[in-house]
């Protein structure tokens, strides 16, 4: 991995498990000293920080709920205070509460809307406040700084079952292109990730078993699920001056999931 992040001091949330592990670990292989957020298990976040130490980068972990504010500004004036400034924020952190529509209660739906769209609300204003504050350096980067919101192929295809997840994810986009649109003079990039089936814990039921992988496999003309590590790498690519004139886009790592899969036979 080639050290295009020296000196570019991190924050991703939900670093403790899955994509956000992933991101934080590539972002960290990459030259970048790293906050790993977490708000439940802090064993598996010191374990994260702990490896991106082993590369000889600074790692803390540090404990926030994304979707409460004062946690959130907590946690980002602790992070400024011990790396002095950040440059890339991965607002990562996400769940399900699925149902279906008929019994989805107000509060999976306050549940989900409150961590997957405020929450990335509530991190890239404190992300913007700081980024603002100090500027370009153009010793680190030609941009000012870089949000990688992560989205999902959600943000486009509609999910029976989970309204409340595939809303939050249509929110995700427009927060992304709108925030975009309005610091993009400032020289501070913002795009998302859409990832497709990923392997982490989110989504277990989705490849666990043979007939439950096969059954996925139908939705992914690449035919192979996604590892956390393809969207490390998407990351590092969106953080990196490598993407300069990259801004307001949604960028999916997905398989080709959002090809239609289903017109490859039919139609
Ligand atoms: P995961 O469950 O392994 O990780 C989610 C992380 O978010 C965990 O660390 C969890 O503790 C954290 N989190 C949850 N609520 C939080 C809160 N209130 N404050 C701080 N952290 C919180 O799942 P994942 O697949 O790694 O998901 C990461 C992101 O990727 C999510 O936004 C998810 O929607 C998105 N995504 C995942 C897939 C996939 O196939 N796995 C596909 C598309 C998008």
């Amino acid at each position: 991995m080639p050290i295009v992040l020296e000196g570019q001091p991190a924050l991703v949330t939900g670093a403790n498990s899955g994509i956000g592990r992933a991101v934080a670990l590539a972002l960290g292989r990459a030259g970048a000293d790293v906050v790993v957020n977490y708000v439940s298990d802090p064993e598996a976040a010191e374990a994260v920080a702990a490896e991106i130490r082993g590369f000889g980068r600074r790692a803390i972990a540090l404990r926030a709920d994304v979707s409460d504010e004062q946690e959130v500004e907590t946690m980002f004036a602790e992070a400024i205070k011990v790396f002095g400034t950040l440059h890339v924020v991965v607002c990562n952190a996400g769940l399900q509460r699925d149902a279906p529509f008929h019994q989805m209660t107000l509060d999976q739906w306050h549940t989900v809307i409150g961590v997957n769209l405020t929450g990335q609300f509530l991190c890239a204003r404190s992300a913007v406040r700081e980024f603002v504050r100090r500027g370009v350096d153009e010793k680190v980067s030609t941009a000012a700084s870089k949000i990688i919101h992560m989205s999902s192929v959600h943000e486009m295809i509609p999910w029976a079952g989970h309204a409340n997840y595939a809303a939050s994810k249509g929110g995700v986009e427009m927060l992304m292109k709108s925030l975009a649109q309005e610091v993009a003079p400032l020289r501070i990039r913002v795009n998302a990730i859409a990832p497709g089936a990923i392997r982490t814990p989110i989504n277990t039921a989705a490849w666990q078993t043979p007939d439950a992988y096969a059954d996925l496999m139908k939705l992914v003309p690449y035919k192979r699920i996604g590892e956390p590590a393809d969207i490390g790498q998407a990351a590092v690519w969106l953080a990196s001056d490598a993407s300069d004139y990259v801004t307001g886009i949604s960028l999916f790592v997905d398989g080709g999931m959002t090809l239609f899969p289903g017109f490859a036979s039919g139609g």
